[in-house]
């Protein structure tokens, strides 16, 4: 049986010290080997940007894409090969601004996957730019005089899209990260988990300290219940979207595959997809 070492490679992350990144790498490590799987069960896709690198830093199938469209590629694997477990990754900036448009599609279709976003409220590749979820006033080298706009509020939007598990962490709490992309993983549809994971190089405001002061757990609140999405809308907005662990979990929502009409349960990869002579001059003679 496969450990966390065996998703290990030979890549050096060339991220900066002390990047929130590298926690997520670890526990994305940890989580795939604590569910049981090998490293040719998993495929990371990744988009662009800091976290992207990501795919390349995981001994598994790996696919570093374009920017702000892992999803559509994620997608595109797990629909091709329902038997590999899918990983997309990517940062903030790249799911929640050039990639929006797919977050949300890929949310309410609910393939059976997990996303992961290293949330770091900057863009830290290009060196310090304001981020959809840069809070209002935030001042960075595109925003001198400080934002005018206000952050997107990622959590609520997702559960608003019809999302069947929404979950968030931060990436100084690499246990309850692991076990959340545990469950991200054994979730049966698409699994959203945005991790707070510091760019200690560019943003200077949210800090790990900053995080810690701020972020309230949700196993402190007694009686919080992730079945009641009304619940978990409510606690999202009473602390401004900063908590950590399982927000939301519908299970009885069937995944994209399930409702698929007529789809064989084996991948693509794995089905002989040679015409019979029967076939071939069937489908010749309805086009002569
Ligand atoms: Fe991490 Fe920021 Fe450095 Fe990028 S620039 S590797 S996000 S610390």
């Amino acid at each position: 049986m496969a450990t966390f070492k065996d998703f290990r490679n030979s890549v050096k992350p060339n991220w900066c010290p002390g990047c929130g990144d590298f926690s997520v790498q670890a526990a994305m490590q940890r989580a795939a080997a604590n569910v049981g799987l090998e490293p040719e069960q998993l495929a990371v896709i990744s988009g662009i940007g800091c976290s992207g690198r990501i795919s390349g830093y995981i001994n598994a199938y790996g696919y570093h894409g374009i920017h702000g469209r892992a999803l559509p590629i994620a997608q595109g694997v797990k629909m091709a090969n329902r038997e590999l477990t899918v990983i997309a990754s990517g940062g903030d900036g790249d799911g929640f601004a050039i990639g929006m448009g797919h977050t949300v599609h890929a949310i309410r279709r609910n393939i059976d996957m997990t996303y992961i976003v290293m949330d770091n409220q900057i863009y830290g590749l290009t060196k310090g730019q304001t981020s959809p979820r840069s809070e209002a006033g935030f001042k960075t080298k595109s925003t001198p005089a400080g934002s005018i706009e206000s952050a997107l509020s990622v959590m609520e939007l997702a559960l608003t899209a019809g999302a069947t598990f929404v979950a968030q962490s931060f990436s100084s709490d690499l246990k309850g990260l692991t076990s959340l992309i545990e469950q991200g993983i054994q979730h049966k549809g698409f699994s959203l988990i945005n991790v707070f994971s510091p760019c200690v190089t560019f943003n200077k405001i949210n800090t790990y300290d900053w995080f810690k002061e701020h972020i309230t757990d949700l196993s402190a609140i007694e009686g919080y219940d992730p079945s009641n999405r009304m619940l978990a809308m409510q606690t999202l907005m009473e602390h401004k979207g900063l908590v950590t662990g399982l927000i939301y979990q519908d299970k009885n929502k069937p995944s994209y595959e399930e409702m698929v009409k007529g789809f064989k349960p084996e991948g693509l990869a794995n089905q002989s997809l040679e015409l019979s002579e029967e076939d071939f001059t069937k489908l010749v003679n309805e086009f002569m």
